[in-house]
Order: C-alpha cells, then sequence, then structure tokens
C-alpha cells in the first residue's frame, strides 16, 4: 500500500473530507493512520441512570432541555440539559462548551461518560463525552476518541477508520528490526486496543519509532554541519581581556564559561552550532556582545536577530554602549529604518561590522561581506526557514558561526533528542544582587483589595508597572478585557499616574516612542499586549501584572515575569484571575518557583513535548505521540541510532523512514 496516498483512498472520504483534513495537516494515507485518537472510552459498560453511584458513570439515553447560559462570573458559560432513559433522569451540565446545545438531536439515543456528582446541592453528570450509540462498534471494548477538526467531529474520524480496517494488514515496518512487533499491529491496536494496557503498548511503539526518527535527524544534522566550512576567528586575549575589564560589572561565573566556550568553537574550521540557554535576566546579551566583538575583531561581520522591533532596538542601544568605544561600527535594521538602500550598500561593503535587526536583516537584498558570526536571540520566534537564509548569506562560501540564545529552558530529555546535534552551554547563575520575585495569584477582588495600593506604593516610590492584557480591542468573541479599555479604567482609578498602552498593532515608530518613555521612566503603568515579552529591559520597572493569566503558557508567563526583577529592587508578579475556578497547577506552580529549568519540566509533563517545542519553533513540528518525558527510551533509541547509522547502506534502504527524517531535519537544522 502506498502510504503517502490522498485520504481520498479511504472509504467515506470525498473532496469534500479530503478538503477538511488537509487543513488539519492529515493529506496521507499515512497522516490519517497516524492520526492516534485523543483517548479512549468504554461505552460498552453503560449502566441505568436509576443505578448511578457517585463516580466515574456511563448512561445511554435521549437529552433534552439544552440551553446555555452565562454564569454571573465573567468568563464562563455553562450548558445544561436532561439525559433520560426508561429508568430515570439526570442533569447533564458542561462548561464553555456552549456548542453542545447544539449538537444533540433529541430523538437520538447517545452514551454519555462523566462523573456523576453533588454540586451546590444537586446531583448531576459533570462535563461528560458524549457519542451516538449507532456510531460505536458493539465488538470492541473501547472507542478512540478523536480530536475534532472543523466540520469532522470524532465520530466522522471514527467511521472513517472502521471502514478502513482491511487496510492496516499491508502496512510495511517503518524502522529496521530495533523493537518488538509490528508497525501494522501497533497502529491498529492504536485505534482499536481491546484494553488500556493494549493501547499503550502500541503507543509505546509508535512513540520509539518517533524518537528513533528525531534522534537520527539530529545526528544527520550534526554530520551535516560537520562537512561545512567557517572561517577561523582567533582568540584575542588581551583585547577581550580589556573589553572585560572595561565592563561597569563582573561577568559571572557562567557567563565567562560560555564565552569560552563559544571562542573555542570559534576557533574551529567549522561552523558552530551552540545554543545559549539561559533564564531571563541572567545576561545572555554580555555573552552575545563578547561574542561578537571577538568575531569583529577578526574583520568580520556580525549580525544579531531579534524577534521583534523593539527588542532590535533595545539591544542595538544597548550593545552600541558596550562596544561603541571599542571602534565597532553598528546599525540597527528593522522595518522603519529609513535610507534602507544606502545602510544595505554599507553592510555589502562591509563599513557596517555588527548589523542588529529584526526579519528586515533576511530579505533578499541585504547582502554581507563577510558575515562570521549570527546570532539569533530566542530562535522561537524564528522559523526554519529564516534561519536557512541567514546561512546562505555567506558569499565566501563559508557558513557563519551561529549561536543561538534562548530563555525557554529546554528540558533534559529534548535536548538529547531534538537538539542532539547542538552545543549548549547554559547560564545557571544570575548576575549578583538578584532578589527573588514575589508572585501571587489574584482573583478580581483581591485585585481591588491589594493590587491597587501596592500599585500605589511603587509608583510613588518612582518604581513601574507592566500589565498585560490578551486583546488589544474589546471583541465579542472573548471577554478578555482589552489593553485599550484596561488603559481607559485604570486612569480612572489612578488619575494622577501617567498610564499608556502597547501592541504589536501600532506603528513602530510609536511602539519605539512609548517604549522610550517607560525605559526614561516617563510613564508608571505600561499597558500592554504580549510584545514585552521576551527580552525587554526596563530595570525600573518591579511590578508585572498579567490579566487573564489562566490563558497563557507556563513558559509564556515566566518569560513576562521576567520584565520585572531585573534591577536590585524587590520585584512583584501577579495573575489575574476570574475566580470561578480553581486556578490551575501551572498558576500555582508559578506562584512556587523562579526555577525556569524546573518550569519546564513542569510544562513538558503537564502539556507534552509537542506544546513545548511547538513553543520553541512555532508549532513547526508536532509530535504526535508524547515520550520525550522517558530519558530510559530515548538512551534506547540513541544507541539503536548509533548501530543504524554505522551501515551507510541503511540510508538508502530505509526510504521511507529517511523522508521523515529530512523532514524533521529541516524543522531542526539551525544551518
Ligand atoms: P537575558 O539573559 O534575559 O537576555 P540580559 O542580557 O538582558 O538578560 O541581562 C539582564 C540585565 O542584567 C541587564 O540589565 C544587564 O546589563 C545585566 N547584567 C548582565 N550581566 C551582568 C553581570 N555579570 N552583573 C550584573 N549585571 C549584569
Ligand atoms: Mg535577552
Amino acid at each position: 500500500m502506498d502510504l503517502g496516498a490522498s485520504t481520498e483512498e479511504l472509504k467515506g472520504v470525498g473532496p469534500k473530507t479530503a478538503e477538511v483534513l488537509k487543513k488539519a495537516g492529515i493529506k496521507t494515507l499515512r497522516d490519517f493512520f497516524y492520526n492516534l485518537p485523543r483517548d479512549y472510552e468504554s461505552f460498552q459498560a453503560a449502566g441505568t441512570i436509576a443505578e448511578m453511584r457517585p463516580g466515574k458513570v456511563v448512561i445511554k439515553g435521549k437529552i433534552d432541555s439544552l440551553s446555555t447560559r452565562q454564569a454571573r462570573r465573567r468568563r464562563l458559560s455553562i450548558t445544561e440539559g436532561v439525559v433520560r432513559d426508561n429508568t430515570g433522569a439526570v442533569r447533564v451540565v458542561w462548561f464553555n462548551q456552549s456548542y453542545r446545545t447544539r449538537q444533540f438531536s433529541p430523538e437520538k439515543e447517545y452514551y454519555f461518560s462523566g462523573t456523576y456528582e453533588l454540586k451546590n446541592g444537586r446531583w448531576q453528570m459533570t462535563s461528560p463525552s458524549s457519542a451516538l450509540v449507532v456510531d460505536i462498534d458493539p465488538s470492541s471494548a473501547l472507542s478512540p476518541i478523536y480530536v475534532a477538526h472543523g466540520a469532522l467531529k470524532s465520530h466522522d474520524f471514527r467511521k472513517i477508520i472502521s471502514g478502513a480496517r482491511d487496510k492496516f494488514a499491508s502496512i510495511p515496518d517503518l524502522l529496521p528490526t530495533v523493537q518488538a512487533g509490528t508497525r501494522k499491529d501497533a497502529l491498529f491496536k492504536a485505534h482499536f486496543p481491546s484494553s488500556t494496557a493494549d493501547a499503550s503498548k502500541a503507543r509505546a511503539y509508535l512513540a520509539y519509532e518517533e524518537l528513533f526518527e528525531l534522534i537520527l535527524a539530529s545526528k544527520l544534522n550534526k554530520r551535516e554541519n560537520e562537512k561545512l566550512k567557517a572561517k577561523k576567528v582567533p582568540f584575542d586575549a588581551p583585547k577581550i581581556r580589556e573589553f572585560v575589564e572595561k565592563l561597569p560589572f563582573k561577568l559571572t561565573n557562567a557567563q565567562r564559561r560560555a564565552a569560552w566556550d563559544i571562542f573555542q568553537d570559534m576557533e574551529k574550521g567549522t561552523p558552530m552550532n551552540r545554543l545559549l540557554q539561559g533564564d531571563v535576566g541572567s545576561g545572555k546579551t554580555m555573552v552575545a556582545a563578547l561574542s561578537a566583538y571577538g568575531a569583529i575583531l577578526s574583520g568580520g561581520q556580525v549580525a544579531l536577530l531579534a524577534p521583534t522591533a523593539i527588542l532590535a532596538t533595545q539591544h542595538f542601544e544597548g550593545l552600541k554602549k558596550l562596544l561603541d568605544s571599542f571602534g565597532v561600527r553598528m546599525a540597527l535594521l528593522t522595518g522603519a529604518t529609513k535610507h534602507k538602500t544606502e545602510l544595505k550598500k554599507q553592510i555589502s561593503n562591509g563599513e557596517i561590522d555588527f548589523i542588529v535587526g529584526t526579519h528586515a536583516i533576511l530579505t533578499d537584498d541585504t547582502e554581507f561581506k563577510n558575515l562570521i558570526l549570527a546570532i539569533i536571540d530566542e530562535q522561537h520566534r524564528f522559523g526554519v526557514e529564516q534561519r536557512q537564509k541567514l546561512a546562505l548569506k555567506s558569499p565566501t562560501g563559508l557558513a557563519p558561526h551561529l549561536l543561538t540564545m534562548t530563555a525557554t529552558p529546554i528540558p533534559r530529555s529534548l535536548q538529547l533528542t531534538i537538539f542532539g546535534d547542538l552545543d549548549v552551554s547554559i547560564l545557571n547563575e544570575m548576575p549578583k544582587g538578584r532578589q527573588p520575585i514575589d508572585t501571587k495569584i489574584l482573583t478580581e477582588v483581591e485585585t481591588k483589595e491589594q493590587l491597587y495600593p501596592k500599585i500605589r506604593e511603587v509608583v510613588s516610590s518612582k518604581n513601574q508597572v507592566y500589565w498585560i492584557c490578551k486583546a488589544i480591542e474589546d471583541n465579542n468573541m472573548s471577554e478578555a478585557t482589552s489593553v485599550k479599555s484596561r488603559c481607559k479604567k485604570l486612569k480612572e482609578i489612578f488619575p494622577n499616574l501617567t498610564i499608556e498602552f502597547l501592541h504589536g498593532k501600532m506603528k513602530p515608530t510609536e511602539k519605539d516612542e512609548i517604549m522610550g518613555r517607560f525605559s526614561d521612566g516617563k510613564i508608571d503603568i505600561l499597558v500592554s499586549t504580549t510584545v514585552v515579552e521576551v527580552g525587554v529591559d526596563v530595570p525600573n520597572a518591579t511590578i508585572m501584572i498579567v490579566e487573564n493569566a489562566e490563558s497563557y503558557g507556563l513558559a509564556q508567563l515566566h518569560q513576562l515575569r521576567g520584565r520585572v526583577g531585573r534591577g536590585e529592587k524587590k520585584s512583584f508578579c501577579y495573575l489575574l484571575t476570574s475566580g470561578d475556578i480553581e486556578p490551575s497547577r501551572r498558576l500555582r506552580e508559578l506562584e512556587k518557583s523562579s526555577d525556569g529549568f524546573y518550569l519546564a519540566e513542569v510544562d513538558l509533563k503537564l502539556r507534552g513535548p509537542g506544546e513545548i517545542y511547538g513553543a520553541l519553533q512555532h508549532g513547526a513540528l508536532d509530535l504526535r505521540i508524547a515520550s520525550l518525558s522517558d530519558t530510559k527510551l530515548i538512551r534506547r533509541a540513541q544507541e539503536d541510532v548509533k548501530k543504524f547509522l554505522q551501515n551507510d547502506g541503511n540510508m538508502l534502504k530505509y526510504k521511507e523512514l529517511m523522508a521523515g527524517v529530512s523532514k524533521y531535519q529541516q524543522l531542526t537544522t539551525l544551518n
């Protein structure tokens, strides 16, 4: 069977369905088979309503009296209905799932699986999952539940995959025999398991396949990188020492070590491919400055790419202060830069040594004379293509050394797999004098009682406040307060303070102007979207407020929090929630810990690697099977990959594997 064939080969998939599937990233038969259930449900065990006991229950019945209402507290909609069978009736309740009102036909029979419990003095079934009785295969103990995509609901996927049962038999293995079992069995059992143990065994098989591919991709990337040539940058000890001595502070030991790693890499004739990981505020920029200076001393050019214009501008200004007196010729290139043509000429002539900018650096007509080092800040905001473009910008035919900086700590298991081709330096030490940031979850009521006085206090001692909102403008789709209306409200509450807003859709010059005034201490409260998330450095700001905190990921919240606590003063972070629901584990962990590496591990457990990797890579890589927390399995896969690579013939023999691997290579390559 050709796994690469279109999904239209499947029974029940016509052009229209194929189109919906395509939008969900499911283009081929392979994609369809690998679209694994998100969970399984045992509907066979359905009992009667009369016999329900508190706890997890499954019932079978018809539903009526469906309605949705807004809860008194904002941001919560409640959908209710009544399910009946011939023994009785039970109330069912869903939160924030108003589509349920439209989902059911009153004359059809459904399974409901959920928790039967006493809430506010009434018995109810809370947030049950449901399935049409006629859709469930009575012979299988567990029914797969699929993620819905557009018009295609779980039961549609179930129907199509059921119709394709006979196709599994001809699926060939992907890997050489490195684990027990076959791919066809594993895929079949993943969709149609006879027990939960069966399902996990099947998924483990597929997870191993995925690990193998990932590790193989990163090993091949490393091989390819080693084949490239780069300019050797000799280490100019006296000049570097002079530079370090003139700094306004002492480097941390971690900064020293990282810089040393980098200088050693750049002395080699193969391009550096190093990731500099350091929690927010650990001083990565200083390491970048040192590396850049080293490269420029050897007569080459350096480019630093930042994810936003604000950040590029800030980097430029900070670095200029450091490097100006050493004769480094610097320029800033963002979308807002005037006289671009002239500037680009200077870059191609070699009249500029150090160019700091955004994506604008990557437009096709920017040429470098001699790009030796490229530094990418917060790499997760850069797509792979952009990185590849950068590598091609070296007219000498030599690949630039590449230093990638990230404040998103990468859990160890990810480092071994996805980032296995990178050398890593870690800044695990904060500059002296930093105080931990007090973090607190506040409900709406607590916000008024505790936060407002706190803001007054902080501002009266000449410090500043960030207030982060989800949306730019109010809109009907979301109840989140927007930047604009929050700004207006705050002006009413604090008529004597200077309050401004900032968001990504403003003109670059406007943004720069506001950011500049905030940096200069002329704005007390900056109400902003997450454009300030990455890297912005205003040490005088000591309060970070995140409204609708529940709607952000852990890594992002940690990033936002890192905008304060950058000076010597005590800083605070407030996570505002509606108070309708218990704060999530995510928020509670953030309240407890300020260790980015610990939080990344928690995030990995809570969300799975796909999400974390997604955050790093803009969702470019979608790991289908969460398995990256299993370090033992990773080690085994590493061994197997090593053996695989010892036989060059393997690459020709395992064509399907290599095609998948080369896709991963595209995603993970930094060259
Ligand atoms: P990040 O790692 O988040 O990019 P930055 O490079 O922006 O951190 O540094 C955060 C702040 O710490 C900056 O204001 C920087 O000047 C300062 N800093 C960097 N290194 C040191 C050091 N060794 N001692 C004291 N302050 C430092
Ligand atoms: Mg930074």
